[in-house]
This record gives C-alpha cells, sequence and structure tokens, in this order.
C-alpha cells in the first residue's frame, strides 16, 4: 500500500478492540499519525504504545452526543484526513425479550455516532476536497433482516443505506473526498461475547479484515465486502426471495443462542 507521510492523521472509532484496532495497526503501517476513540482507556494506551508515528487517544462514550462533538473539537487542529467509524455492538435474542435502554444505546452508537461524526468530518473535508470516510457496517446491513438480531441488523442497513447516497452526492460532484462502507460476514473479535451469542461461524481474523479495508478505502470502493463466504451469500441473498434468506438467518441466529 502507498505510504503516506505529510503529517495526516487517522481518527480511528472501536479502537480498543477487534476491527477498529487492526485498523489503526495498519493505517499507522502506512504512514499516518493515529487518534485512537473509545471508552476503555488503558486498551488505548496500551495500542498507543504500539504505534510507530504519532498517536493521541480520545477516551468517548459515543453513545451520548457531546462525546461524538468532542471527537471532532479535539481533532479540530489536525490535519485529519481519515475517519474510521468503527465503533458498535449487537445483541442476540428474540426482539420482544431484549433490553431497550440497551438497544437504544446501540442505535446511539451504531447509527447516531456515525451519523453525526460523518458529517462533521465530512464538512471539513469536503472544505479542502480531499479525505476518506469509512463507515463500518456489516454483511448484515446489506441482507433483508435478521431475525434474532433484529436491531442490529437495522442499525447496520441505516449505515449502508446513508453512506451509498452520501456516496453518489459526492460522485455527482466529482468531489476528493470518498466515502466507503465496510460490510464483513463474521470476523473473530470480542463482537460475539458482547452481543451475548455463542460461537457462531468461523470468521476471518480481524488483521485479514482491516488490510482489505483500508486497502479498497484507500482506492475509492464505496461498499467493501472482504472475500469469504458471506460475500457469496449477499450476492446470492439478491436472487432469492427475501423470505427464504430471511429463514436462513433465523437458523443461523439460533444457532448461536443455543
Ligand atoms: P469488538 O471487538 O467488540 O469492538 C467493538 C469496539 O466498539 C470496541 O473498541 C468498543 O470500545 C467500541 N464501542 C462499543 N460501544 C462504544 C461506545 N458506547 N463508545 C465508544 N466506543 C464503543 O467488535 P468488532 O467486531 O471489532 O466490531 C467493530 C465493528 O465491526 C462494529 O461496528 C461491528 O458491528 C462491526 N462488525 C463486526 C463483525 C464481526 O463478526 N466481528 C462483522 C461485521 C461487522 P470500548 O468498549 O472500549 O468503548
Amino acid at each position: 500500500m502507498k505510504k503516506v507521510n505529510n503529517g495526516e492523521y487517522a481518527v480511528i472509532t472501536g479502537a480498543s478492540s477487534g476491527i477498529g484496532r487492526e485498523i489503526a495497526l495498519v493505517l499507522d503501517g502506512i504512514g499516518y499519525n493515529t487518534v485512537l476513540v473509545a471508552r476503555r482507556e488503558e486498551r488505548l494506551r496500551e495500542l498507543k504504545g504500539r504505534m510507530k508515528n504519532k498517536s493521541e487517544i480520545i477516551c468517548a462514550d459515543l453513545s451520548k452526543e457531546n462525546d461524538c462533538a468532542r471527537v471532532s473539537e479535539q481533532t479540530e487542529k489536525m490535519n485529519v484526513q481519515v475517519l474510521i467509524n468503527c465503533a458498535g455492538f449487537g445483541a442476540v435474542g428474540e426482539f420482544a425479550e431484549l433490553s431497550l435502554e440497551n438497544e437504544l444505546s446501540m442505535i446511539d452508537v451504531n447509527i447516531r455516532a456515525v451519523h453525526i461524526l460523518t458529517k462533521l468530518f465530512l464538512r471539513r473535508f469536503k472544505e479542502r476536497d480531499s479525505g476518506y470516510i469509512m463507515n463500518v457496517s456489516s454483511c448484515a446491513g446489506l441482507l433483508p433482516g435478521g431475525p434474532l438480531m433484529a436491531t442490529y441488523y437495522a442499525t447496520k442497513a441505516y449505515v449502508c443505506s446513508l453512506t451509498e447516497s452520501i456516496s453518489a452526492e459526492l460522485r455527482e460532484q466529482k468531489s476528493g473526498v470518498s466515502v466507503s462502507s465496510l460490510c464483513p460476514g463474521p470476523v473473530d473479535t470480542e463482537f460475539n461475547s458482547v452481543a451475548g451469542a455463542g460461537v457462531g461461524m468461523k470468521g476471518i481474523t480481524p488483521k485479514e479484515c482491516a488490510e482489505y479495508a483500508v486497502m479498497e478505502m484507500l482506492s475509492g470502493k464505496t461498499t467493501i465486502i472482504p472475500p469469504g463466504i458471506m460475500k457469496a451469500a449477499c450476492k446470492a441473498s439478491k436472487l432469492v426471495p427475501a423470505k427464504l434468506t430471511l429463514s436462513v438467518i433465523s437458523k443461523y441466529q439460533n444457532m448461536k443462542l443455543n
């Protein structure tokens, strides 16, 4: 991958774990300075200690609107060229049974924080007509729905739809700014344990996911689906009735509950 070394910064949310952590390492590896965002400060400090280039940490709870605004304010003086919206989580179970409070917090992190940060950074990037935003969605966002993970799938559909639309606006304007959504299938991270799920399908490693995602983002791809069985499944789902896809997803999510 092409190296950068012009004092450019990449802001990565969800950098304390999994995919976000690995994306931060890949971006540091190609020369970006990094701003690492999450709630768990110790994890961020440990990661900062591994970075070759300049690195700052911002402890923020992105379910809170003020904390989202603070991420933008604290990076205002930096030459930020990349925003990765990776923070997010899910919950497995029947919609009627899952905690409303937890789901509203999920909507705040998976949708509201992505929406706020995308808008605030896009305004900055458009001023100088350059920059990359990558919103970490999921294959879930490309499918018709997800029984037993209904809210999570719906949040990711929002992210895919929002990103596609902004990307089309920027294309029309022949903008130098690029917006992408990353739509992985299973990735082996802490995601399942946070979601209250048992072991699901074997995933790719977060490092594989991150390397592929950064390469595709820098090439200006709008929808990024890492290679694997879910890439084929997303394509196949377009060819069969939604009810069939939903019943397959239901069986898959049910396995995680047992
Ligand atoms: P993970 O290892 O659990 O990482 C989740 C990250 O989100 C952590 O850094 C966590 O940081 C951060 N986060 C959660 N709630 C937050 C909050 N309120 N404020 C700030 N940060 C918060 O899971 P992951 O798999 O890497 O997930 C990263 C993204 O990939 C998510 O958006 C997820 O939906 C998506 N994804 C995952 C998979 C998969 O199979 N793993 C597949 C498709 C898409 P703190 O807890 O330190 O705050």
